[in-house]
């Protein structure tokens, strides 16, 4: 059967990385953007080399979008086998006093509904309960979620907690149904979301944090999220693989 890969924020990013990979690796590839259609069209185009790649603008906050996005999968690539739940945003670095209920009500759309609703609708298509043939989620939680994040989001920490949580509670619900699902955990890696947190070099001041004292890549990240997906993986699932330097 083909392997058919759905990465929420592949456009660019962790997201990027992990569906170079996964070209490579022969997936039918939906990469889903919110704002960014230049950046997700040139990668598209640029994965069609190797591979079937369609992008779906769809924010995951919002469930008629992802109903959208689920089903354009459906009639373009087919049976959907993986989901990637990448798409994830942090806002201004800020102490929790100084935090609207906006922008709470934003992290945790994006970061937990989004990754719920997704996690909803790759369950009602790979569960064999339901008549579907199995597959593998993986979630892009954070280190954040249990180092906490203080002074800068722990907003978005406590998401990314959720995150975990989800990962755990729906890897044992439907392990009887072929669906693994496992996160990974990174650490401080060079992409661009630390722009939108305000300070775009915050891994150059932070890295000496981590005992490997570097930053990583998201190349290196991606590596992680195809394992978890492969059948190299087979006996996993429930587990949060920290990708973070040893920090
Ligand atoms: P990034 O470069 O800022 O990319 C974020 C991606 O998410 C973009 O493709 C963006 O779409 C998409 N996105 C954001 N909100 C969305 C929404 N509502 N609906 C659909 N897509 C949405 O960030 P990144 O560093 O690669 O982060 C990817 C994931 O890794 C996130 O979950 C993040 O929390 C997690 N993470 C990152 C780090 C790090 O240090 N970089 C560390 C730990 C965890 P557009 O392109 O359309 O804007």
């Amino acid at each position: 059967m083909s392997k058919v890969l759905l990465i929420t924020g592949g456009g660019r990013g962790i997201g990027a990385a992990t569906a170079r990979l996964a070209a490579a690796e022969g997936y039918g590839l939906c990469l889903n953007y919110q704002h960014n259609r230049e950046a997700a069209e040139a990668l598209a185009q640029e994965l069609r080399a190797q591979t079937r790649a369609i992008t779906v603008q769809a924010d995951v906050a919002l469930e008629p979008d992802v109903s959208r996005l689920f089903e354009t999968v459906d009639r373009e690539l087919g049976q959907l086998t993986a989901l990637v739940n990448n798409a994830g945003i942090v806002e201004i670095q800020s102490r929790l006093e100084d935090m609207s209920a906006e922008r709470l009500q934003r992290v945790f759309d994006t970061n937990i509904l989004g990754s719920f609703l997704c996690a909803r609708e790759a369950v009602r298509r790979m569960s064999t309960k339901n008549g579907g043939s199995g597959g593998a989620i993986v979630n892009v939680s954070s280190a954040a979620s249990r180092i906490g994040s203080p002074g800068e989001y722990i907003d978005y920490a406590a998401s990314k907690g959720a995150v975990d949580s989800l990962t755990l509670g729906l890897s044992k619900e439907v392990a009887l149904e072929g669906i693994r699902v496992n996160a990974v955990r990174p650490g401080f890696i060079y992409t661009e979301i630390h722009a939108r947190g305000g300070e775009p070099n915050r891994v150059e001041r932070v890295k000496e944090l981590v005992p490997m004292k570097r930053g990583g890549t998201a190349e290196e990240v991606a590596e992680a999220i195809l394992w978890l997906l492969s059948d190299k993986a087979s006996y996993i699932t429930g587990a949060l693989l920290d990708v973070a330097g040893g920090r």
